[in-house]
């Protein structure tokens, strides 16, 4: 058996006379940047997460920084990020001059740790930006605490969370503002770079949609300067075509991550936990094992693919050396970083395919 570690072939044959219909439409109208296409898409998404304004963007890293800098947050602010997660989450603060504050991961749910994020605030501190990684929340109720009594801001990075619900809540609209990204491999993805803003703050909308048109909301008028960050319409199109069959995708990555605890449940692996009132939506399936390297390996070989989120934490990237951390500052984010091994995971996966990884995988603990 082969199995990939995605699969975004098997979903594009199963709607693909949607796909083609929708990209055909925007070729037809030539209507390839913002305009028409995003707008519709912008509308949809808006009513699916239930917030009052979406703003398409250009990519998922671009949706944080138009963010940032529609607050004005700048140079001399501290922002504040969990230790694990894709780079984004951090470059974006220094793309707008800020600094980069990292807390550690929470040792089971991989989500910022909450108990540690209060002794990181200074009086510079203007925002935390927690990650729904994997597709479980982060814990909202107590990050919205701690901002509100230090008036910071909380700036959601939904990227692998597209539906996750934290307490009755869907995640995007629980923080000031939030960030998603449609990058192909995601819960929702677009067939090439896309990412929006998402708010109830009408102002924030308003700036966000303006920096990311070169300052203009009106040909010609520019009221400030801004840059070029825009969703094409060839990718609004195809996620309007994408986003009706949302629902079902995510019912079947939460059905699909269910079978593999239960063939998993006597491994002695740590597997993945979903706190009470969570909906976590399974973005990815990580699990913790020994002698990493040598089960990919063998993985590898019985045809799994696997992969690895993240081979190193943040603040341990050569990226980061500037600010001298070691890895003692994170232990838990350094502990798991060679220890995490995320197994195939999408809506397709077959309950036989899940069974044969899980055999594979149970070969190597042996
Ligand atoms: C994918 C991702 C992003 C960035 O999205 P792009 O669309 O690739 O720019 C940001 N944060 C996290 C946690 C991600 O996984």
């Amino acid at each position: 058996m082969n199995i990939p570690f995605v699969d975004l072939a098997s979903q594009y044959n199963s709607i693909q006379s949607e796909i083609n219909g929708a990209i055909s439409n925007v070729i037809s109208e030539t209507a390839f940047i913002g305009g028409k296409y995003a707008g519709i898409f912008e509308k949809e998404f808006a009513k699916y997460l239930n917030i009052n304004h979406v703003v398409s963007c250009a990519n998922g890293t671009d949706s944080l920084e138009l963010l940032l800098k529609a607050y004005n947050i700048g140079n001399g602010d501290e922002v504040i990020v969990p230790a694990n997660s894709w780079i984004s989450t951090s470059e974006c603060i220094s793309s707008v001059g800020a600094k980069v504050v990292f807390v550690d991961t929470h040792p089971q749910s991989y989500t910022i740790d909450v108990s540690q994020i209060e002794k990181n605030i200074t009086p510079k501190t203007k925002a935390i930006i927690p990650v729904h990684l994997y597709g479980c929340p982060a814990d909202m109720d107590e990050i919205m605490r701690i901002a509100s009594k230090h008036e910071l801001l909380v700036i959601e990075d939904c990227a692998q969370a597209h539906g996750a619900i934290y307490k009755g809540k869907i995640v995007g609209t629980i923080g000031h503002a939030a960030s998603f990204s449609f990058y192909p491999g995601k819960n929702l993805g677009a067939y090439g770079d896309a990412g929006c803003v998402t708010t109830n703050d009408e102002n924030i909308s308003f700036k966000v949609r303006m920096i990311a048109n070169h300052g203009s909301l009106k040909k010609h008028e520019h009221i400030m300067e801004g840059r070029n960050s825009r969703m094409d319409g060839i990718q609004a199109a195809i996620l309007s075509a994408k986003l009706p069959h949302l629902k079902k995708w995510t019912e079947a990555r939460i059905q699909n991550a269910a079978i593999y605890t239960s063939f998993l449940e006597k491994s002695g692996l740590q597997l993945p936990l979903i706190p009470e009132g969570y909906q976590h939506v399974f973005h990815l399936y990580v699990v913790q094992v020994n002698n990493r390297l040598d089960v990919q390996q063998k993985l590898k070989a019985a045809g799994i693919e696997t992969g690895i989120h993240y081979p190193t934490a943040l603040p341990l990237l050569k990226a980061y050396q500037h600010l001298g951390h070691v890895p003692s500052d994170f232990p838990v984010a350094f502990s798991q970083m060679d220890r995490v091994l995320s197994l195939p995971m999408y809506a397709e996966l077959t309950e036989q395919q899940i069974k044969f990884v899980v055999d594979e995988l149970t070969k190597c603990l042996n």
